[in-house]
């Protein structure tokens, strides 16, 4: 079964037999150009949009293997469980803003950007939080990137947003949205625009396994492997049968769903 945590672990020892440094966004942030290029890394980045608990399975999971991540919580209560906010902090791993203000002042710029404030603050009471992540709320119609068209985060000691300071031209971006690893098709929001040249180049994988076996051939062979940004959604990562199945129906109907969105946009 693809998708539970022990798939994750396997994905973890591979990238650590591969070489890989782990580094957190907020590191990737604080590198200079010449460190980015020198190091061969991987940010694991975890969106915990709901069942805080899956996230702190895969915290503990990291720290047993001496692995440092960067989770992003929500402020509504489903992500947003103050005590395993605090654990996984003490677990050595990053902890950031998972923000959607403007989508729930319904677009009013003031309104979000003083609930931007307030959160973050939250937020800074478990972790002295520098970077932040969009939630990409595919039901809303609101983007709530579109905060920083007439704001700039740095104003509030923010140093990165994945979304406009990663470099996706020095590191390849693969995103479990809709429970497979080449869903971005299925993703209203959460993609970037190298994806396209990635699948002509096939670098397109659907289950981990397939990610797995591109690492071991590639070290194998000694060929290069390039940097990574892996964002995950713990949430997904079950390892109960009824939940994973419950998982599979619900992710396999919202990407039908997606799928609609997206060509009635269009
Ligand atoms: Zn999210």
């Amino acid at each position: 079964m693809d998708f539970t945590p022990s798939t994750y672990k396997s994905l973890l020892m591979a990238l650590q037999s591969a070489g890989y440094q782990f580094i957190t966004f907020e590191d990737y942030c604080r590198m200079t150009e010449q460190e980015r290029t020198q190091r061969r890394f991987v940010i694991l980045r975890h969106d915990v949009d709901a069942k805080p608990k899956n996230s702190l399975r895969f915290a503990q999971i990291e720290n047993s293997l001496s692995i440092r991540a960067s989770y992003y919580f929500r402020i509504v209560p489903e992500s947003n469980q103050p005590d395993i906010i605090r654990h996984i902090a003490a677990l050595q791993h990053e902890i950031g803003y998972h923000y959607e203000d403007l989508s729930l002042k319904n677009g009013d710029m003031g309104k979000a950007i003083q609930a931007f404030r307030k959160h973050l603050d939250y937020f800074r009471r478990f972790y002295p939080v520098a970077t932040i992540c969009m939630h990409g709320a595919p039901t809303s119609p609101y983007d709530s990137k579109d905060l920083w068209e007439t704001n700039n985060y740095r104003d509030f000691g923010i140093i990165g947003e994945p979304y406009f300071d990663m470099d996706f031209d020095e590191a390849l971006y693969l995103t479990d949205t809709g429970r497979c690893w080449d869903g971005f098709r299925f993703s209203v929001r959460d993609k970037v625009p190298q994806q396209e040249e990635w699948s002509r180049m096939g670098l397109t994988f659907h289950s981990t396994k397939h990610i797995i076996r591109w690492l071991e051939r590639g070290w194998k062979r000694g060929e290069p492997l390039c940097n990574l940004m892996i964002t995950t959604h713990p949430q997904r990562w079950t390892p109960w049968p009824l939940a994973w199945i419950k998982e599979l129906v619900l992710q396999t109907t919202k990407n039908i769903i997606k799928s609609y969105i997206i060509n009635h946009r269009k």
